[in-house]
């Protein structure tokens, strides 16, 4: 490929305030476009990479017995009524009619679409298992989309599905997904952090998701550095300690009505640790009022586990004045009726702590529950904080940031079971089959990526993933030289080498190889002339060396070896 035809150019200035640098380097050497917010093109180049990933995934699926589908991006609404997911609050589907008046959806996601495939195909027991996947665009229309592709609208997944006759069978498969996913981020050369997380509106019973530590990652990973415990905050178990104190007496305090937590602790002068915070949601069986203390954040995902159900959407006001709930003096101490309370198990262990009275004007100081009020319900439904206790070891964990590139879920039968896909078992017997799905996000990859492998001139290509292999230019305008370029091309097939062709100077020509990341830079120059030898650069160690021509396919047959990453 001439430097010249391509589409999609180097760019040489900083792009505004990217904060992942690998993101920015995309953007700079040209290998995606924004056309608009959360909406993104690959260019040759970006999707010369997206098809080598795609390469790479579909070997470590191939291996595992997976079949390659399509399913459409568009679906049609039964199917998700079917499931039950049609009216998610959490992430509403995007809905619109065709012209006989049918309801499609902008599917984001494709469990429902591989049940009915499934369905299609499976009718005994000899038909499993079954495994499934594709490289599909999904569509969510995020309130917030960020950094480009880590958060954006419409995006590339690599989607995998498993329909299995036993819990026992999903069981054996799972580890074996879990464990090429492991081996796809070592071959991408990217570090990962895989943690056990919450199903969320997935549904099922276990879930994993492999996250790329990274300060402006909005996922949050509890490790322990001791035992090697890792979980998602919003699932991770740990002991939450409370200072113990000699319990003082209940007294009360005026308080001003307008006091949100951070003012009510400095007004009354305790840390945030003596307070509570609680949150009111809606749910079909009325609100559900879960209270943590001051210092921690509510676990959507514990208090699903607790209540058996999932809440996301807070209170409206005028639930909260239906049920005289009166924020900022709201209280476990005096449930409202029709209101199900649910308390953070540290809540009602730490001791002398402010409570509001549910009427507005004072809050009780040194409150101790079991002495001054009736013990409510307790489970553990706080998001760790960094600097709680192991619960296995019992050493100080750690809270990482971090991107979340691919998950795996144990659906069971969540889905067979609601969309009344069943087989028929040795034994005769109608049985529901057990599901798994595995997601790989590839945009957020192929950021993690380019974040993962550069250096301060731009990015480093593992070999496997490289839009090209080769970078060649020639230096100087004799006519020896261009022939010699000519026959390099030749040489090491048109598909692998990007040639710069264009009239610049050697630096721009030096800092654009160095930023577009093509593991080898071959010079014909001046060497060449004189004595037939070509200047090598390795992008990847900065090492250059000289070979005569005649010897270069027999070096790049080691200089690639050395590449190939060892798993
Ligand atoms: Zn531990």
């Amino acid at each position: 490929m001439k430097y010249s035809r391509l589409i999609g150019k180097t760019i040489r200035q900083q792009s505004g305030n990217q904060t992942i640098e690998g993101y920015s380097l995309l953007l700079r050497g040209g290998y995606i476009h924004v056309l608009g917010q959360g909406l993104i093109t690959y260019l040759p180049m970006g999707q010369k990479v997206m098809d080598k990933l795609k390469h790479l995934i579909s070997t470590e699926m191939h291996e595992l017995g997976g079949e390659e589908f399509l399913a459409p991006l568009v679906n049609p609404i039964s199917i998700w009524h079917k499931s039950g997911r049609s009216g998610m609050k959490e992430n509403p589907l995007v809905t619109f009619k065709d012209v006989q008046g049918h309801t499609l959806v902008l599917a984001p996601t494709h469990e429902e679409a591989a049940v009915e495939l499934a369905r299609s195909t499976v009718l005994s027991y000899r038909d499993l298992p079954l495994f499934i996947y594709q490289f599909q665009t999904k569509f969510r229309d995020e309130q917030r989309t960020r950094l480009g592709l880590v958060r954006a609208k419409e995006f590339i997944m690599k989607d995998a599905y498993s329909f299995h006759s036993s819990y026992a069978d999903l069981n054996n498969f799972f580890p074996k997904v879990f464990n090429a996913y492991v081996r796809i981020f070592k071959k991408c050369n990217v570090p990962i952090l895989p943690a056990e997380s919450g199903v969320g509106i997935m549904g099922g019973s276990k879930a994993y998701e492999f996250l790329f530590p990274h300060e402006q990652g909005r996922d949050v990973v509890m490790v322990c550095p001791s035992c090697g415990y890792k979980a998602n905050r919003s699932v991770a178990v740990g002991v939450k300690l409370s200072k113990p104190e000699a319990l003082r007496g209940l007294s009360q305090v005026e308080t001003d009505g307008n006091l949100d937590l951070v003012s009510l602790a400095e007004t009354l002068n305790v840390p945030l640790s003596k307070l509570i915070k609680p949150r009111v949601y809606e749910s079909e069986e009325g609100p559900v009022m879960a209270v943590v203390r001051g210092d921690y954040d509510v676990s959507l995902d514990k208090l699903a586990a607790v209540l058996g159900f999932s809440v996301s959407t807070p209170a409206k006001k005028e639930t909260l004045k239906k049920y005289k709930l009166l924020p900022g003096y709201m209280s476990p101490a005096f449930p409202p009726e029709g209101v199900r309370v649910i308390v953070d198990e540290l809540v009602v262990n730490t001791p002398n702590l402010v409570l509001g009275n549910n009427k507005g004007g004072t809050h009780y100081i040194n409150a101790n529950f079991g002495r001054d009020f009736e013990l409510p319900p307790s489970a553990d439904i706080a998001q760790l904080n960094q600097g709680d206790l192991c619960f296995d070891c019992g050493k100080e964990l750690e809270a990482h940031n971090a991107i979340e590139m691919g998950n795996i879920f144990k659906l069971d039968d969540y889905y067979t079971k609601r969309m009344r896909f069943s087989f028929e078992n040795a034994k005769g017997q109608k049985v529901f089959p057990q599901m798994g799905a595995y997601g790989l996000g590839l945009g957020r990859l192929i950021t993690c990526i380019a974040e993962a492998n550069r250096d301060e001139q731009g990015l480093v290509w593992p070999l496997e993933l490289a839009p090209y292999t080769y970078f060649v230019m020639g230096i100087g305008r004799s006519s020896r030289i261009s022939g010699a370029v000519d026959e390099l091309v030749q040489e090491l097939g048109e598909d692998s080498v990007l040639v710069d062709d264009r009239i610049e100077s050697i630096g721009v020509k030096f800092r654009d190889a160095a930023l577009i990341g093509i593991p080898l830079r071959i010079v014909v120059g001046r060497r060449y002339l004189e004595n037939d030898e070509l200047e090598l650069k390795d992008r990847k160690t900065g090492v250059k060396w000289f070979i005569p021509k005649e010897r270069l396919k027999q070096e790049l047959k080691i200089w690639r070896e050395q590449h190939v990453p060892s798993i």
